[in-house]
C-alpha cells in the first residue's frame, strides 16, 4: 500500500498523497499538519485542542474538555456517531468506542482500504457506557493499555458488589469512604453505582461535579453534591456519605473524622494490598482485546499505547494476523510522501 502511510508522528498519522490527518496529537506546541481528530476527553488525548488547526470531535468530548479545563474549544467541527466527514479522497466516520461519554473510534475509508483507529476502548457495557461498536476494516490501529495477558479483569458485577460491600463496611465502622479516581468516566460510573444500588449521598470534588453535570445532560442522570457547597460540606463534617476525589487532588475530609481510602483502576490487579483497591477499568482487558481482533479480522494490526509490543506478539500468535507496534514516521519522510 505505497499510496497510503500509517504511522506515529506526534500522534497517529494517516496520509494519502492528497490528505493528511492526525489523530490524538500529543504535543501541539509542535506543528501539526492537517485536520486533527480527538478521540475522547482524557488528558493524554486532548492536547490537539491547543492547536490552531481544525479540530474534529464529538459534542460530548468538546463539552467534557471545556468543563475540565474551563477553556473554550475553538475552531472545532462537531460530529455525532455515524456522521461522515470527507477530505478529498478520504472519508471519516466516528463510532462509539465504549470508553467514556462521547469517546470515538474512527473509521477512515480511503481508496486503498479501510482503517480503524480505536482510541481508548471498552468492549463491555457498563452502568454509564455502551460497549464499543465492532466495525470491520483492513487495517486496525488499536490501543494496548492492558495488552498484556496478565490483565484479565474479574466480572464487572463482582467488582461492583465488592465496592458496595466495602462502602457499607466503612459506614458501619464510622469512616467516610473516599474514592480516588479519574475525573471523567470512572467517577461517574461509581456515582451511578452508588445512586442505583444504595441510598448513600455522594459528595464529589468540583472537577468531578463539572464532568458529572455533562454525563447527566447526555447520558445517565447522576445525583451528587459538590464538596465546596454548603450541603456537601455539612455531609463531610457530620453525615454519612461517600466522597469522590480526582486523581491528584489531595483534598481531605475534616480532620476530626475517620476515613478509608480506595482506588478504582484496572492497575489495581497489580497492587499487593488489594483491600480498598478495585480493578474497575474503562479499557478492554487482554482477553477482550484478542477476541475483538478475531471478530474484526483485519489483514494487519498496529498497536499503540501501553503494552504494544506484547500485544502485537500475541496477536501474531493467537490470531495469525500480521501485527506490530505502530511505526514512527519522520516528519521529512511524511512531507516528501505528500508533496513528492
Ligand atoms: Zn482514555
Amino acid at each position: 500500500m505505497k499510496d497510503l502511510q500509517v504511522g506515529w508522528n506526534n500522534g497517529i498519522v494517516i496520509s494519502t498523497r492528497d490528505t493528511l490527518l492526525t489523530f490524538d496529537p500529543q504535543n501541539c506546541k509542535k506543528t501539526v499538519s492537517g485536520s486533527i481528530f480527538i478521540s475522547h476527553a482524557h488528558n493524554d488525548h486532548t492536547k490537539g485542542f491547543d492547536s490552531k488547526n481544525q479540530k474534529i470531535a464529538t459534542q460530548e468530548t468538546c463539552e467534557l474538555y471545556e468543563a475540565k479545563t474551563r477553556t473554550k474549544a475553538d475552531n472545532k467541527k462537531v460530529l455525532s456517531y455515524s456522521d461522515k466527514i470527507r477530505f478529498d479522497d478520504v472519508e471519516i466516520v466516528p463510532h462509539d468506542s465504549g470508553h467514556i461519554l462521547g469517546s470515538a473510534q474512527f473509521q477512515i475509508r480511503t481508496p486503498f482500504g479501510t482503517i480503524i483507529y480505536t482510541g481508548d476502548m471498552n468492549l463491555l457495557e457498563t452502568l454509564t457506557t455502551k460497549s464499543a461498536s465492532i466495525v470491520n476494516c483492513d487495517i486496525l490501529i488499536m490501543e494496548a493499555t492492558y495488552g498484556n495477558p496478565f490483565y484479565a479483569f474479574p466480572e464487572r458485577e463482582d467488582t461492583y458488589g465488592n465496592i458496595v460491600s466495602w462502602v457499607i463496611r466503612q459506614i458501619r465502622e464510622n469512616r467516610v469512604p473516599i474514592f480516588q479516581l479519574y475525573t471523567i468516566g470512572k467517577a461517574q460510573e461509581v456515582i451511578a453505582l452508588l445512586n442505583d444500588f444504595t441510598n448513600l449521598p455522594v459528595v464529589v470534588d468540583p472537577p468531578i461535579a463539572r464532568a458529572s453535570h455533562i454525563y447527566s445532560k447526555y447520558n445517565h442522570k447522576l445525583v451528587f453534591l459538590d464538596s465546596t457547597e454548603e450541603e456537601g460540606q455539612e455531609l463531610l463534617r457530620h453525615g454519612n456519605c461517600a466522597y469522590l476525589i480526582s486523581n491528584g487532588n489531595s483534598n481531605m475530609i475534616p480532620t476530626e473524622r475517620k476515613a478509608a481510602r480506595s482506588v478504582v483502576t484496572g492497575w489495581a490487579l497489580r497492587f499487593k494490598t488489594p483491600n480498598g483497591a478495585f480493578p474497575l477499568s474503562s479499557h478492554a482487558d487482554y482477553p477482550h482485546l484478542i477476541d475483538y481482533v478475531k471478530e474484526v479480522n483485519p489483514s494487519r494490526v498496529y498497536t499503540c499505547f501501553g503494552s504494544s509490543e506484547v500485544l502485537a506478539q500475541n496477536i501474531r500468535k493467537e490470531c495469525k494476523i500480521a501485527a506490530r507496534p505502530l511505526p514512527t514516521i519522520e516528519q521529512t519522510s511524511l512531507m516528501n510522501f505528500i508533496h513528492g
